[in-house]
């Protein structure tokens, strides 16, 4: 038995990515894609829109459409990697037609956040801001060590991403500050300091920093840096091939399907 799975935004970055991951897992059929209104890739063939050999064996039932309600209603379940206002009008499509959806989206507002678990209460959705092994695994590491030192290791989170990113922090860096938060009992939102410019005075101890890199094509690097008097600990990835994302999210897909409603982060699905 495959799974039948639709891409919501098949033309970004990751959607592309995500249609090739679904095609090359044999678990998996492509059921179509989503592209947005007026893109000029509506009524192209799927192949040339992810830039794959016209030969490549894409299903002949897989559909391009600009309609998530066509496209779920074709599918097991969906992955969205598109905007942040995007995603959430499609979880509550995804909720309204009880099917299963993956967002790989990053950037929401709180409200928006708000809005997700909404859905979840309707649908079983997984919601994760980087669906790597590696930096889930990153994200559990921090809460322990942040959880271990005590706050005289001031923390820093330095990340770095291509010159097209829209959103600073990025949403792993902003997931990696909860991490530490979480492991030393604070709220984030009470020690996060985003900018610093001018005379700032002395670094507040307990302040969780963060400090945001752009520039070229680099995929994603994270960096937490717990400093103290006589010594510096380093946690940190990089992110070379964006494969690592499209392939958890495939991975994200086949597990939510067996779920109940809720809202489920990569922790959830890879049983950290
Ligand atoms: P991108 O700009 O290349 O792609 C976004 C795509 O969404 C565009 O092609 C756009 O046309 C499409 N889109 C917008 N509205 C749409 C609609 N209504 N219907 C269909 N398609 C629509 O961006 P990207 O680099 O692919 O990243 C997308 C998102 O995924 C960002 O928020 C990014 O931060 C996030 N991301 C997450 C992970 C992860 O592991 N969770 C990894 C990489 C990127």
């Amino acid at each position: 038995m495959t799974i039948s799975i639709g891409i919501l935004g098949a033309s970004g970055r990751m959607g592309r990515m995500l249609v090739r991951q679904v095609i090359d897992d044999p678990q998996c059929t492509l059921a179509g894609a989503t592209v947005r209104e007026g893109s000029p890739y509506i009524d192209q063939n799927l192949t040339d829109i992810v830039g794959l050999p016209a030969s490549t064996a894409v299903p002949s039932a897989a559909i391009v459409t600009v309609s998530a309600e066509k496209l779920l209603g074709n599918c097991d379940v969906a992955i969205d990697f598109t905007r942040p206002e995007v995603s959430v009008h499609h979880a509550y499509v995804a909720a309204a037609m009880g099917k299963p959806l993956v967002i790989g989206t990053t950037g929401f507002t709180q409200e928006q956040v708000g809005m997700l678990n909404d859905a979840g209460n309707h649908v079983p959705l997984v919601v994760a801001a980087n669906m790597s092994v590696g930096v889930n695994l990153l994200l559990a590491l921090v809460e322990q060590a942040a959880g271990r030192l005590d706050p005289a290791y001031d923390i820093e989170i330095v990340e770095m991403h291509h010159k097209h990113k829209i959103d600073a922090p990025s949403g792993t860096a902003l997931a990696l500050g909860e991490a530490a938060a979480r492991g030393r009992g604070v709220a984030l939102k009470a020690k996060a300091v985003y900018d610093r410019k001018g005379a700032q005075g002395p670094r507040r101890k307990g302040d969780i920093g963060f400090a945001v890199l752009r520039g070229g094509d680099v995929v994603g690097e994270h960096n937490v840096i717990f400093a103290a008097d006589g010594e510096r600990l380093e946690l940190g990835h990089k992110s070379s091939d964006r494969r690592i994302f499209a392939s958890g999210a495939v991975y994200a897909a086949k597990w939510v399907v067996q779920q109940g409603p809720g809202c489920y982060s990569m922790k959830d699905v890879l049983g950290f």
